[in-house]
């Protein structure tokens, strides 16, 4: 029976990390072996929170370094890697970062096992196809309007029959840039394309400011309106989905099941968009999507990082055949894109799917990935916790 021999988390990062809403500058990298085979996954997280959540000493008994749950279990079937993170939460109840950790060690563990069982992740979760997804790409709002009309211009040259705007300067300011903004969107990306808007949470929890944006977004044809308040703020969403002719999407902040079910049951969202590297790795995810499914809520992923995480967040709704729509990372950073040699590309009918390969279906590239590599020492009491692994 395979076993989990090591667990190494990798903090990788650009040279300089600028102060914008592009979580693909960083990364922590999860490499696991199970038995022989390695796996590796990503946690959507600040890297070294979330190596310390895996290393940290026992606080109390609800509060165990994650890395002591995990080391040493066997894992031969999906229902063990279920169990191991049913296990991790129930010893790191109190420790908030060990959903982020817990993550990348899920991901990880389905692509070891995939590869050792020689099936794709997706096929392992019980799908019998992954079918094809319509990618949007994923970019940041421009500065001013014409910026945002000349990325949508560029996104539909590439081919890109659906794109999301988001972050960056979006209510923030006036209602009328707000309003420049989306027609910009719109005349670039033309008047065919699947045109969808990320708030970004920027209003918080000020249902005002969200109403004042309803009209424009209707006008404008946005398939949805993505967080317009923080995740929970599930009144206000509520609220505004009552009043929008635009359906609301989130879920991006739920870093467990319940949180994402909250969503779906009280917040009047259409999408539930889930990055399974925050919620407790691709295992959650699916749970998510089996809800959102028997609730008639759209199921999306969340990816704005590497092709790793593409491909893990897709795995969990890759058989659902008729939720099309898929975040599509086109803004990453290099640490991002160095992490695999191969890329989930768009075939020739613009369409993107989880691969049919074991595991997640990528290869994993050391070679690039090192010069990001950040050298890491956690001491306390003079003993080393961790020390940043050989890649
Ligand atoms: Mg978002």
């Amino acid at each position: 029976m395979p076993r989990i021999e090591a667990v190494d988390f990798f903090y990788v990062s650009m040279p300089k990390v600028e102060d914008i809403g592009d979580g693909s500058q960083d990364a922590c990298v999860v490499r696991v072996a199970l038995g022989s085979q390695l796996g590796w996954g990503e946690c959507e997280a600040a890297p070294l929170p979330t190596i310390a959540a895996l290393v940290c000493p026992m606080s109390h008994s609800a509060c165990h370094p994650v890395i002591e749950s995990v080391l040493g279990a066997t894992i031969a079937t999906p229902d063990d890697i279920r169990a191991l993170g049913d296990r991790v939460r129930a010893r790191s109840l109190d420790l908030l970062q060990a959903e982020h950790a817990l993550s990348g060690i899920d991901m990880a563990l389905w692509d070891a096992l995939g590869r050792a069982t020689g099936e794709p992740a997706w096929a392992l979760l019980g799908y019998r196809k992954s079918w094809p997804k319509l990618p949007y790409a994923s970019v940041l709002f421009g500065d001013t309007a014409s910026d945002t009309l000349a990325k949508a211009k560029a996104i539909r040259k590439k081919g890109f029959r659906a794109a999301k705007f988001g972050w960056g300067p979006f209510g923030a300011g006036t209602v009328k840039q707000d309003v420049d903004q989306l027609h910009a969107a719109r005349e670039g990306l033309g008047r065919d394309g699947v045109l969808l808007v990320d708030a970004g949470t920027v209003w918080v929890e000020d249902l005002k400011a969200g109403l004042k944006r309803l009209k424009a977004l209707a006008e404008v044809k946005a398939t949805w309106l993505e967080e317009p308040f923080v995740s929970g703020a599930l009144d206000e969403y509520k609220a505004l989905a009552k009043r929008s002719k635009v359906r609301l999407a989130g879920g991006e902040g739920a870093h467990n099941f319940h949180m994402a079910r909250h969503m779906i049951d009280h917040a009047g969202i259409g999408y539930v968009q889930i990055d399974a590297g925050r919620i407790g790795g691709i295992s959650v995810a699916k749970r998510v999507a089996d809800y959102a499914k028997k609730k008639g809520v759209t199921y999306v992923n969340h990816t704005f990082t590497s092709h790793l995480a593409l491909s893990a967040s897709l795995q969990p709704f890759a058989g659902l055949k008729d939720h099309v729509i898929c975040e599509y990372p086109l803004e990453a950073k290099p640490v991002a894109l160095a992490i695999t040699r191969d890329r989930i590309l768009p075939d020739t009918g613009g369409m993107v799917a989880a691969p049919d390969a074991p595991g997640l279906g990528l290869t994993i590239d050391p070679k690039a990935l090192k010069p990001y590599l950040l050298d890491v020492e956690i001491k306390v009491g003079g003993k080393a916790l961790y020390r940043t692994p050989r890649l």
